[in-house]
């Protein structure tokens, strides 16, 4: 039975929480809107957590992502400092970590991931980083820190690798792989990855996993690989990927598997629950079953989650080409579409100096396009996917500087800027 909506939960107080919000209000939804979230603070971004926050050229209250008064202007009832612990869609009634119940007829996961951490003790300087908690003891570490060893040469870990030497501090980044990110993008991207790092004086220890963490009276002092060998740290940061919050919805019948599973318009298995950012999984029409991690896809996700809520019949499948950007050194990376390693990869521009786009190609069409340092490339690179262009066209219209005779294609810049 449909309900007419007039009371709407949104449970994660982050960023696709936040654009959810401002796209319900922007579809003239006057009803009640609840922000329930885990964290106390107001929400924030996460981006600079990684880069400015560990640097200490951002402060934790410019991190926030929105102004203070959003809350009022946009009418959103807070519940931060606040699990949501329950969900009973029989009734539309979520539990909060307190007791109480709060009942809804639309209801928006936004609940995101946390990180992996390592299996063993817990020892004084091992860290995560997730939120700004754990960015602030970072960056405390890194104070009184000498040797910071990286687990995971993902985006997060490179990044944190290059904000500790940026802060004058010895790093050792090890990766189980051959190269940094070459699970994703492949070997001849992973070797500049890894390039850029020991050409800023990071210790690159590839294709050996890490066993253990070990200390002395409860702090750590050195990661143990599988070889035997021992990177000697008095920080160690942890950089094995994330977990999607979905705990909560234990029992529920919401459906789960590796995240919240929706169909192609962001709608779960319960009715009037709708999911959207990191948590999220759905089938998207080019991609297959996916679930994004990404700062622009928790934004358009959000916002097509709310028009899914708002609009009962609409089917229009939810499918953005994906997107994310990293910043290491002094070098911006971003990557559009999904690369894979085993793809095909052709170089336009100089790896040697960091200023080059690949782009990548599986059965003969563009899949991915990464650049470095060639902010530009990332727009035409999104129009030649939108367009389902052959890998050679894709090429050609690379080199060629001229307009490109395709459609533009509805795109978020990152909050640093520009991506023209
Ligand atoms: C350090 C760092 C750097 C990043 N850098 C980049 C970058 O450069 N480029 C890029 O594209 N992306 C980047 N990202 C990824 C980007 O920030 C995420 O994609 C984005 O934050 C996802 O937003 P979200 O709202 O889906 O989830 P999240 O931001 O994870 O927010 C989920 C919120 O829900 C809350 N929550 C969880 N469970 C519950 C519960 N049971 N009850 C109530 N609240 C709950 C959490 O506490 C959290 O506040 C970065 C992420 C991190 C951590």
């Amino acid at each position: 039975v449909r309900r007419a909506i007039s009371e709407i939960v949104v449970v994660g107080g982050s960023l696709a929480g936040v654009a959810a919000i401002e796209e319900l209000r922007g579809r003239g939804y006057c009803g009640r809107i609840v922000l329930v979230g885990a964290e106390a603070e107001l929400p924030y971004d996460r981006p600079p957590l990684s880069k400015q926050v560990l640097t200490g050229t951002l402060s934790a209250r410019s991190c926030r992502l929105r102004d203070d008064d959003w809350h009022d202007t946009h009418e959103v009832e807070l519940a931060l400092g606040t699990w949501a612990t329950a969900l009973d869609p029989g009734r539309r009634e979520l539990t909060l970590g307190d007791g109480r119940t709060t009942s809804y007829d639309g209801l928006v996961i936004a609940t995101g991931v946390t990180a992996r951490e390592l299996d063993g003790p817990r020892l004084s300087g091992v860290h995560t980083l997730r939120t700004l908690d754990d960015a602030q003891a970072l960056q405390r570490a890194f104070a009184h820190g000498s040797r910071v060893a990286i687990v995971g040469g993902g985006f997060i870990g490179a990044e944190v690798a290059a904000s500790a030497r940026a802060v004058g501090l010895e790093v050792t980044l090890i990766e189980a792989l051959a190269t940094p990110r070459a699970r994703v993008l492949g070997p001849t991207v992973g070797t500049v990855c890894g390039r850029l790092h020991t050409d800023h004086g990071v210790h690159l220890r590839c294709g050996v996993p890490v066993r253990s963490v070990a200390g002395i009276d409860g702090h750590v002092d050195r990661v143990v690989l599988a070889d035997d060998s021992i990177v000697e740290a008095d920080v160690v940061v942890v950089g094995l990927g994330v977990r999607p919050a979905v705990a909560w919805l234990d029992g529920s019948g919401v459906e789960v598997a590796d995240g919240v599973l929706c169909d192609a318009a962001c709608r779960t298995n319960a009715p009037g629950v709708v999911a959207a950012g990191d948590v999220a999984r759905w089938p998207h029409p080019t991609l297959g079953s996916i679930r994004v991690e990404h700062w622009q896809n928790a934004v358009m996700q959000g916002c097509a989650a709310a028009a899914a809520l708002l609009e009962p019949r609409r089917t229009e499948p939810y499918g953005p080409i994906p997107y994310v950007w990293s910043d290491q050194f002094d070098v911006n990376i971003q990557v559009a579409g999904e690369p894979r390693a085993e793809d095909e990869v052709a170089i336009l521009g100089t790896p040697d100096d960091y200023r080059f786009t690949a782009l990548y190609g599986r059965h003969g069409r563009l899949s991915a396009g990464v650049s470095f340092n060639s902010r530009g490339a990332t727009r035409r690179v999104t129009r030649l996917l939108a367009a389902g262009a052959s890998f050679e066209r894709a090429q050609e219209a690379m080199h060629d500087p001229g307009p490109l005779p395709l459609p533009a294609v509805a795109f978020i810049p990152d909050p640093l800027g520009e991506v023209t």
